[in-house]
């Protein structure tokens, strides 16, 4: 137990290192001034947790600086104690080395702590991006420093700043969305997890992948070209593969995300993307590889930015490095673990390689290929973060916290990001919200899959569908939320009952990570190759039955569509009376049953282009031909009168109290209403919450138009653009867009 674990007595040796007193900038240096090279190469490696968990000497004879654990990488029994307890026995092997220094152990806390079984797992980043809501993500990513701290590790490589530009990237998901500026306004995650560095419940966040990840090319074209290219280029060209831009584009698009949250948040450490930007070359004639790229890593990161946290390696990133020497690419050589530390990485995640890195750059050091300078800036920077980060103080995790994961309070902020996350896509003849005691028909397989809801990593790296964590699936949510509605319950749907009024049909994605995704599965009627299954963005054949059955058979239905990215489905729109992206919602299900019977209005906006058919992807905002079936920043609200309206506010009231609105959000008198609108956005521009009641009322008013038929042809260009300038702090502009649209 803690309890009898000694704690690192400051002043133990009268070193000033030890001291917590002094200024970190001279604990750093006086405690690499003491350092052997042996030792320095250690702090710059991080092994996986299985190479080491059976040997106990490991960590002590490699002198780590850091271990994690990659997906599904968890103590036999995954209770948080158990958690504790492993890396409390890694520290007590990282204090017997010669100088002490404490380990830092990390993990992938990308939606909650869904590694750990009963954690409360947070809806996944897309779906945050779509409550629009910076002050609750903030909160999310608190709440999961907490857990994560709570099973006795510091640091999170979280969040993933990733702007998506195609829906076949298996990782679209952990992008908060298709536009830079949507991506910014959520990295108040960033403050959420670090908060004051050094606080007992707080972790280290990791901004990811560092740059381009979310826009790599994808084509037939590109397909061919990767025949006979290294493996992982072959595979991936998705996921790791080549971002075709130029230097302005990359910088306005995928860079962009990196200055507020080295600046503004100051994230403490940077993982470089598996990709490469075309326009640079590695002389192999290869694109370079981003986790060889000074330029990008040590000129614009360290230098331009002004980093000043520790850039940590993807998952045997270096590895990919072409070397002349490896024409298979095989493993790590010299070559690549030069040009990678040469690049500017601090820290080199090498799970199963770790003793053969640090032989190998010892050597390079040694040899005068690896600068004695730029292993010292390596590890100063690393050791900066474990001082701030109190683990010199505080190396060992209590198990006194234990009770953080899954706590009802955390579970209160999940269900809440469920609710603002759902977005209303469609709701003829307002059948949503749902009457209290309505007669139910609940079908399709995700229904009740509380697996399906959380998606990839959780649990373990894929994710698995079934009951695969403690919470609330959306059919518990509605027998909770409803406890007066009638409900029937049948997975496939086999004979929909004529006696209920609505069908509720829950459909989906199975959980997947990386790569493609597994989109179409065994399942798959269509596919005939596996690259077509992996790619396909359609609903499965099952899922399209259930929603045909059930649609057919009752005089309401409403479907939810729980999955990382936009399902193509506008064959089956017209079927469909009410439609809800649901995106993976995680432990929390009652969330959804919240908007669904109208405990809660709907407000949340897509994130994301809503494709028409899978010969439209990629598409994003900004497009030139921009005509999704649902565009960027659309979102029905319910109660239209109340949603987001915040109508407490005296200037708010005084705004909008007199406006006239129908039941579908459309203005009584827009030809005088919006002119009057309009100059009270402009004489109240900076109060954030009258910006956000006349925008949302304005856009309800469009939205409205667009159901009805009567919107210019344009009209999703205006409604996405407007979200655009929205984030982008001109409401002006917002408001222009949306009224053009109005009729
Ligand atoms: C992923 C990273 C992740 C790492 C450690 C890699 O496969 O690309 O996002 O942080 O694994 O689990």
């Amino acid at each position: 137990t803690v309890a009898d674990r000694p704690t690192v007595v400051v002043d133990a040796h009268g070193l000033p290192y030890l001291d917590r007193r002094l200024p970190v900038r001279r604990r750093v240096a006086d405690l690499l001034g003491r350092m052997t090279l042996t030792e320095k190469i250690g702090q710059m490696t991080q092994a996986e947790r299985a190479a080491v968990v059976d040997d106990p000497g490991a960590v002590a004879r490699w002198q780590l600086g850091s271990l994690l654990s990659g997906g599904g990488s968890t103590p036999a029994s995954n209770t948080p104690a158990a958690w504790v307890e492993m890396v409390n026995g890694f520290q007590d092997q990282a204090l017997g080395t010669r100088l002490q220094i404490p380990l830092i152990y990390g993990i992938d806390a990308v939606h909650g702590h869904g590694n750990v079984y009963g954690a409360t797992v947070f809806p996944h980043n897309v779906g945050l991006g779509a409550t629009r809501d910076p002050a609750l993500v903030e909160r999310v990513g608190r709440a999961t420093a907490a857990e994560v701290r709570a099973t006795g590790i510091p640091w999170n490589f979280a969040p993933c700043l990733c702007v998506s530009r195609d829906e076949r990237w298996g990782r679209s998901y952990e992008s908060f969305g298709e536009d830079p500026a949507l991506v910014v306004s959520m990295e108040t995650v960033v403050d959420g997890l670090q908060g004051r560095l050094g606080d007992a419940d707080r972790v280290l966040a990791t901004a990811k992948h560092y740059a381009g990840d979310g826009d790599t090319r994808y084509d037939e074209a590109v397909a061919a070209a990767n025949e006979g290219r290294p493996w992982w280029e072959q595979k991936y060209p998705i996921d790791q593969g080549v971002t075709v831009t130029d230097r302005e584009r990359f910088a306005r698009l995928d860079l962009a995300p990196y200055a507020p949250a080295v600046r503004r948040h100051r994230v403490g450490s940077v993982m470089p993307s598996f990709s490469s930007v075309d326009w640079t070359s590695d002389g192999l004639g290869n694109p370079t590889k981003m986790h060889a790229n000074p330029d990008l890593i040590t000129g614009q990161l360290k230098g331009r930015l002004g980093f000043d946290g520790f850039v940590i390696t993807d998952w045997e990133g270096i590895h990919q490095i072409p070397d002349p020497a490896d024409p298979t690419n095989g493993g790590l050589t010299a070559h690549k673990v030069r040009v990678g530390v040469n690049a500017g990485s601090d820290m080199f995640m090498e799970p199963n390689t770790a003793e053969q890195f640090e032989q190998l750059l010892l050597a390079e050091v040694t040899a005068g290929r690896v600068a004695t300078t730029r292993i010292d800036d390596a590890v100063r920077r690393i050791l900066t973060k474990k001082f701030e980060l109190g683990l010199f103080e505080h190396p060992y995790a209590s198990a006194g916290n234990v009770d953080q994961v899954g706590s009802a309070a955390h579970r209160a902020i999940g269900r809440e990001a469920v609710a603002k996350s759902q977005v209303l896509l469609k709701n003829s003849g307002n059948v949503l919200p749902l009457p209290a005691d309505a007669s139910l028909y609940v079908a399709g397989r995700t229904a009740d899959d509380l697996g399906n809801q959380a998606g990839g990593w959780t649990i373990t790296w894929q994710g698995v569908s079934g009951d695969a964590i403690p919470g609330t699936s959306v059919l518990d949510g509605i027998r909770e939320v409803a406890p007066h509605a009638k409900v029937t319950y049948s997975a496939d749907a086999s004979a929909p009952t004529g006696d209920a009024q609505v069908g509720v049909v829950v459909v989906g994605e199975t959980p997947y990570a990386e790569g493609y995704g597994d989109v179409g599965g065994p399942e798959c009627g269509w596919c005939t190759t596996p690259q077509q299954e992996e790619k396909s963005l359609r609903l499965r054949p099952g899922d399209r039955a259930v929603v045909d059955r059930v649609c057919a058979a009752l005089p309401t239905c409403v479907v939810l569509v729980v999955s990382g990215r936009p399902q193509v489905l506008t064959d089956q729109l017209d079927e469909i009376d009410a439609l809800v992206a649901s995106w993976l919602p995680g432990s929390e299900g009652a969330g959804v049953a919240d908007v669904l019977f109208g405990r809660r209005p709907f407000t949340g906006r897509l994130p994301v282009s809503w494709p028409r058919s899978e010969a439209q992807v990629p598409i994003n905002v900004g497009d030139a031909d921009y005509r999704p079936l649902f565009p960027f920043g659309w979102g029905l609200r319910t109660h239209p009168g109340r949603a987001g309206l915040a109508a407490d506010r005296p200037q708010v009231r005084a705004a909008l109290g007199a406006v006239g609105r129908n039941a579908d959000g459309s203005l009584r008198d827009a030809p005088t209403v919006l002119p009057r609108l309009g100059r009270e956005l402009r004489a109240g521009q900076r109060d954030d919450a009258l910006v956000e009641a006349i925008l949302g009322v304005v856009r309800d008013a469009a939205q409205a138009t667009v159901v009805r038929g009567a919107a210019p042809a344009d009209w999703a260009t205006s409604i996405a653009e407007a979200d655009r300038a929205q984030l982008t702090g001109d409401p002006v502009r917002a408001f222009t867009l949306l009224a053009r649209v109005v009729r």
